[in-house]
């Protein structure tokens, strides 16, 4: 049997699929994973790439059958199992093989192995790869982060089995260390907002117009048509027309409203927090997750209070809604790509944020026409402070913006919930009012803690006349 281009760990959802796109791009592969029956079903039912799969049952075989130097992605649980799968590796390993962690890794954790590895000889990536299930088979955006160097021995084979927008590879070195880790954990962030700001618009939809599922879905699909089309839009269009077989009834009515998560949005929210860069959008789609996890206190507290009132329908609300929710989605974005850019400036990554909305414009789960647009502006507008002051932006958000104020304010008067649109809103009116109401803020500052102020006619470090009034 020939011996293998590349290796993989962890047949998974995500591992099995991305060895078999590995696989049907031409590579000999071979593979490894933790319980062996796995990958005794994974060979048996890879039909025609079987030829190309070398299954392994042991650490030091996998090793054995791939030509040095050996690539060996990493594609397990996130965490410890990462850990535990490298220590195991080292020894089978020799130097110049490169470990590559493809899962959804905590940066910080990939900085700790970049440095564990250094002098072992042994090449480290850390790699963000979005694309769920179908991505991973046939296409995902992938974030690298790591070495140039490291990067350019393994391009051609991610390159190969990412997806391809007109021709175009969604993968890209973004940057050296947790790089590529930190920006897929952003891309989360940011999928989280999207999600939840489609799911406020949905509730508007149900809730405040009492639509069915099937006329909401029809809603989706003609938006999918225009500004907001991206898989987000198009899957909502699709699941909102499904019904169950048993029941007869639609399949979206039948799940329980408590949403999971499993940290990378939490994550955003905490590395957005440190770096002191807002991304109030993230933070209460990830809040909203949490609420949502309430569910017996959710009941008693709409026993106790009362639920959402219906709208009066007219015909302008489905529009707004539709302009609304752009103009939700240019504040998230806005502040997904601020938080990168902070975390470029405090660790020294100089991320590319143009060629991050490019390669997020195929394969992941955030791929929209829009992103183009955002790949253009940062192309344009390398100085642009935000996204809300890259000029085609300030045109689309002074069309869009009275329609999210609209929207917000009509829901919130029903009691409909809007966590993500109405903190997108408070932070597009935050971010453009010249003279905010901090000074009151400073001045109650100097008054309890003595902390100084600046004033707007002269320089310096100042206290106010509180004493008469202390
Ligand atoms: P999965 O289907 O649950 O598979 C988990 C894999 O990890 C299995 O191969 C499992 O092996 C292995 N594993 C778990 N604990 C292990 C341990 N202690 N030691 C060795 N192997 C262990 O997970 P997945 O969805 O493929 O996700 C894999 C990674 O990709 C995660 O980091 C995830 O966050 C990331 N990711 C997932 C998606 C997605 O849409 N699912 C998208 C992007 C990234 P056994 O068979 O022995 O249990």
């Amino acid at each position: 049997m020939d011996i293998a281009d590349i290796g993989l760990i962890g047949l998974g959802t995500m591992g099995s699929n991305l060895a078999l796109n590995i696989a049907e791009n031409g590579h000999r592969i071979a593979v490894f994973n933790r319980t062996p029956s796995r990958t005794h079903h994974f060979v048996e039912t890879a039909a025609a790439l079987r030829d190309r799969i070398v299954p392994c049952y042991s650490i030091t075989d996998l090793a054995a059958e791939i030509r040095p130097p050996r690539p060996i992605i990493v594609m397990v649980q996130a965490g410890v199992a990462v850990d535990e799968q490298i220590a195991l590796l080292q020894p089978a390993l020799s130097a110049n093989d490169i470990i590559i962690d493809a899962g959804n890794a905590n940066f910080h954790d990939t900085v700790r192995r970049f440095s564990e590895l250094s002098g072992t000889g042994l090449t480290f990536i850390g790699m963000g790869v979005s694309g769920g299930e179908e991505g991973a088979r046939h296409g995902p955006s992938i974030m690298v982060g790591g070495t140039r160097e490291s990067y350019a021995r393994v391009e051609s084979v991610l390159t190969a089995i990412s997806a391809k927008y007109k021709g175009e590879p969604c993968c890209a070195w973004l940057g050296e260390g947790g790089a590529g880790h930190f920006v897929k954990t952003i891309h989360n962030g940011i999928e989280y907002a999207d999600m939840q700001m489609i799911a406020e618009i949905y509730g508007v939809l149900r809730d405040g117009l009492g639509l069915e599922p099937k006329a909401i879905g029809e809603v989706f699909e003609t938006w999918n048509e225009g500004r907001l089309n991206s898989f987000l839009i198009e899957i909502t269009g699709k699941i909102l027309t499904v019904h169950d077989p048993e029941t007869g009834r639609p399949v979206v009515d039948l799940i329980l409203d408590r949403a999971g998560q499993k940290g990378t949005g939490r994550w955003s929210v905490i590395e957005a927090q440190t770096l002191g860069i807002p991304a109030t959008a993230i933070e209460a789609a990830v809040a909203a997750r949490v609420i949502s996890g309430m569910k017996s206190e959710r009941v008693a507290a709409e026993k106790a209070y009362g639920g959402p009132e219906r709208m009066t329908a007219d015909g302008m609300i489905v529009p707004a809604l539709e302009l609304a929710l752009f103009a939700g989605k240019i504040a998230a974005y806005a502040q997904g790509f601020a938080v990168m850019d902070g975390a470029s400036k405090e660790f020294g990554w100089n991320l590319p944020l143009a060629t991050i909305a490019k390669i997020w414009r195929a394969g992941c789960i955030i791929r929209s026409q829009f992103l183009d647009t955002i790949a253009a502006a940062f192309s344009e507008t390398a100085t642009a402070p935000n996204l809300l002051m890259a000029p085609a932006f300030v045109e689309m958000m002074k069309e869009a913006h009275p329609a999210l104020r609209a929207v917000v304010s009509r829901a919130a008067d029903a009691g409909l919930p809007m966590p993500a649109l109405s903190s997108a809103l408070a932070y597009f009116d935050g971010y453009r009012q010249g003279r905010g109401t901090s000074n009151l803020i400073q001045a109650q500052r100097d008054f309890f803690g003595a902390h100084g102020f600046e004033r707007i006619d002269a320089e310096g470090a100042h206290h106010g006349p509180w004493g008469s009034a202390a």
